[in-house]
């Protein structure tokens, strides 16, 4: 039908008009070195490598706590026998914390248990848990709407429909019933709040995730209790007799140390700026935090090594693993405040798991069009898309982008992503070997492009340096 369509348009429309309608850019010729990078990248090894060393060595990165300590060490060493340069650890305070017994109980009118899991930044309950009735809403803005005398000494609950899609954007409005749901909930009186997990599995595992009380909001419990089980709690709901629920949500918080582990790819001229690649070492406590973020370090980092092993590049790439990104993009605000006045040629961070890149938006610049057009051609044989050229995003880095930073952002299909984060199933099993590959290909070919060239790396001289 779609063939049939575009057949006939194409009759009928003069010649000049087509012309206008789908305008050829001059063509771009990908420099063969960049295509044999790319192709060889899709028999890469490092990233899986770091990616089941990680998980497997360290398990949960929790920001700021001993586990992510461990994993900043791992990194240092890692780093450094992969021969990376300048392998560094720049550190600062963060507030974490530690799960303690969490569970979640209708106890009228149809005792049962549900399953829950307690939100970043919630507040905790102690072993006695609260008690209290349910006042169900279907989004934030219908909380919002509520008088506070309907909410005051209740456990409010908030469902939504969050779809799944390619481009993740139902996270951005989806979410805010964990965002600000418990922060609307408490300044109205609230005693806790349950909302259903910002995901779009139908497994028993909630969906963590960080929230803050703002506007001088008390802390009170907040959990996510799993999509089947916020399911049933509708349902319980809907028989129309008030429902009673228990919560308990233990824990305890400290400050910790976090810090960013930093490596480079030395440029054959050390005064030009760098290009930052990157993801974050943090992941929540739950998973092993495969896809979220251990494959987007792993993904930034074999491409800067496949590189290196090329030779040297023009200009100097720097691999950054944040840390404590999932508190609120804690590592790209430290990076930010003690390198974001340093200029970088571009910044990319993986940060949305591993499956197959099939869009590349940059910002680069009117004047670097050529540029980010030689990326997107040198990425078309991988099944990618170019898309805009104004804009670029990544979690840690979008303080920087926003503040004028180059950009490039690889696009990732997270048509499943959400089934996945923030939950005790992000494990290594979910990554898809190839997948996995066809991003560092993308990568790869993506800095090659930038890098401004690779020649062979001089020899090391002998006796002159030490
Ligand atoms: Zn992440």
């Amino acid at each position: 039908m779609k063939k049939f369509a575009v057949a006939f348009l194409l009759a009928a429309a003069p010649a000049s008009l087509l012309a206008q309608a789908n305008p050829l850019p001059p063509p771009v010729a990908v420099d063969p070195k960049v295509a044999a990078l790319r192709d060889a990248a899709l028999n890469d090894d490092y990233a899986w490598d770091i990616t089941e060393g990680l998980t497997t060595e360290i398990g949960q990165r929790l920001a700021g706590s001993p586990e992510e300590a461990r994993a900043r060490d791992w990194a240092v060493a890692k780093l450094t026998v992969m021969g990376f340069k300048n392998v560094r650890v720049e550190t600062f305070p963060v507030k974490t914390g530690t799960r303690g017994t969490e569970s979640a109980e209708i106890i009228a009118p149809f005792p049962q248990k549900l399953v829950v899991n307690a939100l970043g930044g919630s507040g905790h309950t102690g072993p006695e848990g609260v008690t209290g009735e349910i006042i169900a809403f279907n989004s934030v803005d219908e909380l919002r709407l509520a008088p506070d005398s309907a909410v005051r000494g209740k456990i409010v609950f908030i469902d939504h429909h969050m779809p799944a899609n390619q481009d993740g954007s139902g996270y951005g409005q989806f979410g805010a019933p964990r965002r600000q749901g418990p922060t609307i909930a408490s300044l109205k009186g609230a005693i806790a709040i349950v909302i259903r997990s910002i995901g779009t599995d139908h497994n028993r595992t909630p969906h963590t995730g960080i929230m803050t009380f703002a506007n001088g909001a008390r802390p009170i419990p907040a959990g996510a209790l799993s999509v089947p089980d916020a399911e049933q709690m509708v349902r319980v709901l809907k028989r129309g007799k008030p429902v009673t629920l228990k919560l308990r949500l233990e824990g305890t918080y400290f400050t910790g140390t976090s810090g960013n582990v930093i490596a480079e790819v030395p440029g054959r001229d050390p005064s030009l700026p760098p290009i930052l690649v990157g993801g974050h070492l943090d992941s929540w406590d739950l998973g092993t935090g495969a896809i979220d973020d251990a494959s987007g370090v792993a993904i930034a980092t074999a491409a800067a090594k496949r590189i290196m092993d090329a030779g040297q590049p023009l200009r100097t790439i720097r691999v950054v693993w944040f840390g404590s990104e999932e508190p609120g993009l804690l590592g790209g605000e430290d990076y930010k405040a003690k390198h974001g006045k340093e200029p970088h040629y571009a910044m990319l961070e993986s940060d949305f798991g591993a499956e197959n890149i099939y869009r590349i938006d940059s910002k680069l610049g009117e004047a670097r069009r050529d540029e980010a057009r030689m990326i997107g051609a040198a990425l078309a044989p991988l099944g990618i898309v170019t898309g805009d050229f104004d804009k670029a995003d990544g979690s840690d880095i979008d303080p920087m982008l926003e503040d004028g930073a180059p950009g490039v952002a690889l696009k990732q299909d997270g048509t499943r992503y959400f089934d996945l984060h923030h939950t005790s199933n992000d494990t290594l099993d979910k990554i898809d070997l190839a997948q996995l590959r066809q991003n560092v290909a993308a990568w790869t070919a993506t800095v090659a492009v930038l890098s401004g060239g690779i020649e062979p790396a001089p020899k090391p001289s002998r006796g002159k340096r030490r």
